[in-house]
């Protein structure tokens, strides 16, 4: 089974796609998680990666692409993958569509997690709230500036993938905004449907 996870930073597609990597045994792949590994690793495409995610941008499609081929062709990813926080552009999604027709894979759904722009800010707002009571240092992409501009890029260049992925038959709506376990079972839904 091939999915996506779409919507805006903050939404909980990480917490969802883990819950569904474990319930359904796909692989969840998180090119945000594969960035921040390749920047701690200090790799060429972690130091290129660096700028772009601190300023709360994209990084380049040519970086995330060329990872997410290399990758879905481990054996742990035969089974299915979770696509969480990719495509996040048409160019991307038409690249996935390529890398998929050349691998004889298909896209079984796309999941979108709406939550409004006012919930991912409070959201966002308590998490800073925990970091720093707990001690901790706040992730640069993680400071209220650094969101709203985040919020910018999804808007302009993520969202026009629902109409994508609508156009395609794929697309399925989930309330991100219901509690955690009520967005487990709804999504849950969508997949046995
Ligand atoms: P995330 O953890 O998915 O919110 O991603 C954190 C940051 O990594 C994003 O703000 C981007 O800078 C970068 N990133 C993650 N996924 C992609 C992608 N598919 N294309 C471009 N940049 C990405």
């Amino acid at each position: 089974m091939m999915l996506i996870f779409l919507g805006p930073p903050g939404a909980g597609k990480g917490t969802q796609a883990k819950r569904v990597e474990e319930r359904h045994g796909l692989r969840q792949l998180s090119t945000g998680d594969m960035l921040r590994a390749a920047r701690a690793a200090g790799t060429k495409i972690g130091l290129e990666a660096k700028a772009f995610m601190d300023r709360g941008d994209l990084v380049p499609d040519r970086v995330v692409i060329g990872a997410v081929e290399e990758r879905i062709q481990n054996p742990d990813c035969a089974r299915g993958v979770i696509f969480d926080g990719f495509p996040r552009n048409v160019a991307q999604a038409e690249a996935l569509d390529a890398m998929l027709a050349r691998l004889g894979k298909k896209l079984n759904a796309v999941i979108q997690l709406k939550v409004d722009d006012a919930v991912l800010v409070a959201r966002q707002a308590n998490r800073v709230k925990e970091t720093l009571a707990a001690g901790q240092a706040v992730r640069e992409d993680d400071k209220p500036e650094v969101l709203e501009h985040r919020l910018k890029v999804y808007h302009g260049q993520t969202a026009p993938l629902i109409a994508y992925y609508q156009e395609r038959g794929l697309l399925r709506v989930v309330d991100g905004m219901a509690a955690i376990d009520a967005v487990t079972e709804s999504i849950e839904a969508v997949l046995r449907k």
